[in-house]
């Protein structure tokens, strides 16, 4: 089988070396000159274990057990973080301190509660310690593009595809399926999503220094990335850029970012993570912004999870977390299977089973 995979991020990269693996050809187009140039090379590089996601439940299993398998698949593209602390704001929070502990042991993850914290917190009720790791996505990228190889078509924007009787066109270039692994930039996901720019900014810090995220609600986080130096600081409520409708709209919001934009992001968002961390400025300078766009479930609810939606020969993901990608691979399997056992399978009935003994 022949699969045209249209984009060239943490899921089309997966999806394409679990179906190699499987003995199907795969071919990905990726529009831009290397792969993980959009939201899989701009985010904040959190391996989520479930954490960050109390109030959803399909969302936490997905990443924990997401997680266990990332590290055993891909022992190399995640490294551990030395002090990695989840606190609760005592004011600021949807939920407290002791509700969020028993989500956390119900979810069945690893934590330890900890008494006294790396780092001076205030405004804090209660904090974590997990085992979250950090993605590390230049190697990630050189991993995927070395191990693709010639299946890896960069600089290529797929612009049309058509389903004829029992293959799909893309670009001209005859296909058995498609799957479109471009979080929602190419077609439309089957739930409705909005799109949403982003705004993360990258700070200079000292080595080891513990990742700091504030749950549950429109708060924020500092986390390490693969360079040791290197954090980004997000916010919930100051780190989007708008809601749009379509990707279009999203990138030309995107282009209009200027330096007065940023500025006024850096001193909301520093003003943000000084109320519960004010040694922040003390310890972090400022290097410059990252922008990318994240396509969202419409709805005020939590969900973050993947799903796979299948119409006649092409595949649509959304896209959950990067740990979620393993659920993408499945879906997609169970997906294909339904419909290859669907055609020339004979239904039989347990009366078919009922044995006749001839008097
Ligand atoms: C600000 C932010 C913070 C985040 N933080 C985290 C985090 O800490 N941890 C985590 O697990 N997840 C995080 N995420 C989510 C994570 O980034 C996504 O789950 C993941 O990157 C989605 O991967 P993808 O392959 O689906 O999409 P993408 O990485 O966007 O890849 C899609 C690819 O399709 C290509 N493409 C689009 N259209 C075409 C076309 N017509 N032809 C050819 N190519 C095309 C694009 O160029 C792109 O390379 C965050 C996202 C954002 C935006």
């Amino acid at each position: 089988m022949r699969f045209a995979i249209v984009g060239a991020g943490w899921y089309g990269c997966h999806l394409a070396m679990a179906l190699d693996a499987l003995g199907m050809e795969v071919q990905v187009f990726e529009q831009h000159s290397r792969p993980f140039h959009e939201a899989s090379g701009n985010n904040q590089f959190r391996l989520h274990q479930g954490f960050h996601y109390p109030r959803h439940h399909g969302t936490r299993m997905q990443s924990r057990d997401g997680f266990l398998r990332f590290v055993e698949r891909y022992p190399s593209l995640s490294g551990p973080i030395r002090h990695n602390i989840y606190a609760v704001p005592t004011y600021d929070s949807s939920m407290d301190f002791s509700t969020y502990r028993l989500i956390m042991t119900a979810t069945g993850v690893e934590f330890s509660e900890l008494g006294t914290s790396p780092v001076t917190l205030q405004h804090v009720s209660g904090t974590l310690a997990t085992q979250e790791r950090v993605l590390m996505m230049s190697r990630a990228r050189d991993y995927f593009q070395r191990k693709l190889g010639t299946r890896l078509v960069l600089s290529h924007r797929v612009g049309r595809v058509e389903e004829t009787a029992g293959h799909v066109m893309v670009d001209g270039k005859i296909f058995d399926f498609m799957i479109d692994a471009t979080w929602g930039h190419l077609t439309q996901p089957a739930i409705e999503v909005f799109y949403e720019p982003t705004m993360l900014l990258y700070y200079e810090g000292p080595v080891d220094f513990p990742a700091i995220t504030l749950v549950d609600g429109p708060l924020c986080s500092v986390y390490p990335t693969e360079d040791p130096q290197i954090y980004t600081l997000s916010s919930v409520a100051h780190t989007p850029l708008g809601q749009y409708a379509t990707s279009g709209e999203a990138r030309a919001r995107l282009a209009e970012v200027n330096g007065a934009m940023v500025q006024a992001k850096v001193q909301e968002m520093e003003a943000q993570i000084s109320h519960y961390f004010p040694a922040f400025r003390d310890v972090f300078s400022f290097v410059g912004p990252q922008l990318a766009i994240k396509t969202k479930p419409v709805g005020n609810h939590d969900d973050r999870s993947c799903s796979i939606a299948r119409h006649g020969r092409i595949f649509t993901v959304m896209s959950g977390k990067v740990d979620t990608i393993f659920t993408a691979t499945e879906r997609v399997l169970s997906l294909l299977e339904m419909t290859v056992s669907a055609s020339g399978e004979t239904e039989t009935t347990l009366r078919d089973d009922i044995v006749t003994i001839v008097a």
